[in-house]
């Protein structure tokens, strides 16, 4: 049996967030005695071999253009054929976009058992027990999976990347694809911007900056930090600022090192999205703002005067 990691790729580089399944299904298959191999779905540009760096023994990359953008159902075709070819018993995959859209499939059709979010190993002692948060994260559930199979899907920033010096074995397989029942007809994509899922930083706003023509004060700190952007919800329904920016219960969820929250009130459907950001700051003129609860770091203050000398002061640092 083995430990299989999909690895997910975006404009041929492997993300992030895969990195850290791969190091998180290295350790479980280290756990097992067993040996963990990445699966890779498209066209990269990358050196897959390299990736034995994170403990990873094998990549399947089953290389075809038309990979490159995600049919769930597809892609579910192709990790179930591998899973039984090198019998994986467990398979990890990132609790993302990609994520969200195969491991459940993937589940109902090797009948077996998922654990989205997962947020630590799991405890092998008595059974295979994975934490996960739940409830928004207000709290924790540990769940056990009893079916053959297992799969889990590792919330971000959630497992340190580790790395090791090994090399993996690339097996390119030729496969033969199913018609795929949906077709993509074009890719609209956000160039030359800091990728939101996957920053270290994020400068975000909210309500509390009064109209989009005031998101010069986010951008230009975002900029000064080489941070992504982000808003809250309602922002996003007013179009002051484009939906993917919108994070939270109904949006994305983000967790990174710094997390910077301008005029947003801390809604507990906000919160869901960000409280797991290593650090959190809050500038906010009502000193009773549910987010200074969960801030690290608070300012009470108006932001436009606040912010700006933020950013000066980042420059001023930064020499920039
Ligand atoms: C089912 C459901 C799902 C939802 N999902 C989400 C979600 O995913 N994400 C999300 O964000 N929301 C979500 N919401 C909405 C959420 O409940 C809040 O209404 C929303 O987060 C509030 O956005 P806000 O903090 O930007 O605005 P507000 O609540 O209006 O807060 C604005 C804040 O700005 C401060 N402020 C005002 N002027 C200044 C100034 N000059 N300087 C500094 N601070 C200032 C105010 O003191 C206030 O705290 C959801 C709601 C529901 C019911």
């Amino acid at each position: 049996m083995s430990v299989l990691i999909f690895l997910d790729q975006s404009e041929g580089h492997i993300k992030k967030n895969s990195l850290e399944a791969a190091s998180y299904g290295a350790k479980i298959a280290e756990m097992l005695s067993t040996t963990a191999e990445g699966i890779v779905l498209g066209t990269v540009e990358d050196n897959l071999s390299e990736l034995g760096k994170y403990g990873l023994k094998t990549i399947h990359y089953f290389k075809n253009g038309e990979l490159n953008n995600i049919d769930a159902q597809v892609f579910i075709g192709i990790i179930a054929e591998a899973v039984e070819r090198i019998n994986a018993r467990v398979i990890v995959f990132s609790n993302n976009f990609n994520g969200k859209a195969i491991a459940p499939g993937l589940s109902v059709k090797l009948k077996a058992g998922l654990v989205t979010g997962a947020i630590a190993l799991p405890e092998l002692a008595n059974g295979f027990i994975v934490k996960k948060s739940v409830f928004s994260g207000k709290a924790f559930a540990n769940v056990s999976i009893k079916s053959d199979i297992k799969i889990i899907s590792l919330n971000a920033n959630a497992y340190k990347i580790l790395e090791t010096d090994g090399t993996a074995e690339v097996i390119e397989t030729a496969i033969n694809i199913a018609q795929p029942k949906v077709t993509v007809k074009e890719v609209d994509k956000v160039v030359g911007e800091v990728s939101l899922s996957e920053a270290e930083i994020v400068v975000s706003g909210g309500r509390g900056l009064k109209g989009p023509e005031n998101w010069g004060i986010v951008t230009d700190l975002a900029k000064a930090l080489g941070a992504a952007t982000a808003c809250s919800r309602p922002v996003s329904d007013s179009d002051w600022r484009p939906h993917h920016e919108h994070v939270g219960q109904t949006g994305l969820t983000i967790a990174p090192n710094l997390y910077i929250a301008i005029g947003i009130s801390g809604a507990i459907q906000h919160l869901a999205g960000v409280n797991r950001s290593k650090t959190i700051v809050v500038i906010n003129k009502d000193p009773e703002a549910p987010f200074f609860k969960a801030a690290d770091y608070g300012i009470v203050g108006d932001a436009f005067e606040v912010v700006p000398k933020i950013t000066e002061a980042v420059k001023k640092l930064k020499g920039i």
